[in-house]
């Protein structure tokens, strides 16, 4: 609750300049840029619970949590202790440990549509790897994604929508095959008459669909309770594969993920950011007929030196024993809809349009006239400009959001009430001021 003094960025800046001349663009990940809200990245050294401090020293309550992993907030004590416990044994075997077993145990009994699970390092990994094995599992070759949807940097999935509505998609990003990108159909989000027409045309040629059952990636953007029911029966007439990505949603939306939400089961499940701890995991599973298509047992190939990682696998364990805790789902959604019933307060106060979207310990918010956003084409006609003023005045008021209009906030246990009156407060603030 510390006062700032004057708002200075001097060693954040520093550190950029000394980046940008080893590192290209001087980060690992484009998003971390700033490219979106201009200004220059922050660089952090210390996250305790629900707040971050940067190298200048300035302490911001956090709604990235590291993009999701963190939803019992930094510096959590039963992960940082079970992290302890495992670098007394070792850093990794090569080899398998009792830790994989009983995470996978765990994965299955919470998910159960996962009846076998195999565990990676990155959710780009975990969606790259289920495509495989779905397309080996159905001997079929085209993939379906959805406009606005991410998937990690798979090569294929770097797809835009091509033109006109059946059309396939063309690389969206330079060093991608077009022939890569031939593989893949786009569609609209949330749209259900391309997708039965799609499968009606091409649904025989079509491996398996990929889709984030919640939108996380174009901002927050729910499904329309249509929309997933008919993408399953679709592929299961076609005999195609329905994988949902869950690298955002698992164990973030509800305990089960966003299937246990709209009650759908898709065949298989990737899955990243929360099962690690913070750590780098991923994984995919799903049914045991699927996945026994995998090698050794199979012919899909699929591996990983560090696949299995004894550190990852103790942090997300940890994480998993304590996001099983009875009312844990309930208090983090009561928490996350009562930030966004005060920033929509606070927007409506000072006549800002303005508009917001929350499943579970996610949320959304959109500066726009129009209210129940579900399309792609809606989130990009929102006021970018606004956005970006209202990102700086947020941080200066000691909030962290997302430096882009496009992603979703994260709100973790450790947020209490005096960091959501805190962050309704600095909304205000903002809000006046834009
Ligand atoms: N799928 C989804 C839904 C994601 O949100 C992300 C990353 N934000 C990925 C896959 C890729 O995960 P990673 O960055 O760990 O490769």
């Amino acid at each position: 609750t510390q006062e700032q003094a004057a708002y200075r960025t001097n060693q954040s800046a520093n550190l950029f300049e000394r980046a940008q001349k080893v590192i290209p663009g001087g980060v690992n990940s484009p998003v971390r840029a700033f490219r979106g809200v201009g200004g220059t990245p922050l660089f952090f050294n210390h996250g305790e619970g629900a707040w971050i401090t940067d190298e200048d020293g300035n302490r911001y309550i956090d709604y990235i949590g590291a993009w999701g992993p963190l939803i019992l907030g930094h510096r959590d004590p039963g992960v940082i202790a079970a992290l302890e416990a495992q670098l007394k044994n070792g850093l990794g075997y090569g080899a398998s440990t009792e830790g994989e077993v009983v995470i996978a145990e765990t994965i299955c009994k919470l998910v159960p549509s996962i009846e076998k699970v195999r565990l990676v390092t990155s959710g780009t990994e975990a969606t790259m790897s289920a495509i495989r094995v779905a397309r080996g599992y159905t001997k079929r070759d085209k993939v379906l994604k959805f406009e606005g949807c991410y998937h990690g940097h798979v090569d294929g999935l770097l797809v835009k929508a091509g033109s006109g509505a059946l059309t396939l998609g063309e690389p969206d990003s330079s060093g991608v095959p077009k022939s890569y990108t031939d593989q893949t159909f786009v569609l609209p989000y949330n749209d259900t008459d391309a997708l039965k027409a799609l499968f009606q045309k091409h649904g025989d040629e079509i491996a398996c669909a990929i889709v984030e059952p919640v939108a996380g990636n174009m901002n927050l953007v729910p499904p329309r309770p249509e929309f997933l029911a008919t993408l399953r029966e679709v592929c299961t007439q076609s005999g195609s594969v329905l994988i949902f990505d869950e690298v955002m949603t698992g164990f973030r939306t509800a305990l089960g993920g966003a299937q246990s939400i709209y009650g759908i089961t898709p065949d298989l499940t990737t899955l990243g950011k929360v099962i690690g701890g913070g750590l780098p995991i991923g994984a995919f599973g799903g049914k045991a007929e699927i996945m026994d298509c995998i090698a050794p047992l199979g012919s899909v190939y699929q591996a990983g030196t560090l696949a299995g990682s004894p550190l990852g696998v103790a942090a997300g364990q940890a994480m998993l024993d304590a996001i099983q805790k009875p009312g844990f789902y309930e208090s983090l959604t009561e928490r996350t809809e009562q930030l966004t019933r005060g920033l929509q307060a606070a927007a409506d106060k000072a006549g800002i349009p303005f508009t917001t979207n929350q499943v579970g310990g996610m949320f959304g918010c959109f500066f726009t006239e129009q209210k129940d956003i579900h399309r792609f084409d809606q989130v990009m006609s929102c006021d970018a400009e606004r956005f970006k003023q209202y990102f700086h005045l947020m941080l200066q008021n000691q909030v962290n959001l997302a430096p882009s209009a496009f992603e979703a906030g994260f709100v973790s246990a450790a947020h209490g009430d005096n960091e959501i009156e805190l962050t309704i407060a600095a909304a205000h603030k903002a809000f006046a001021a834009l």
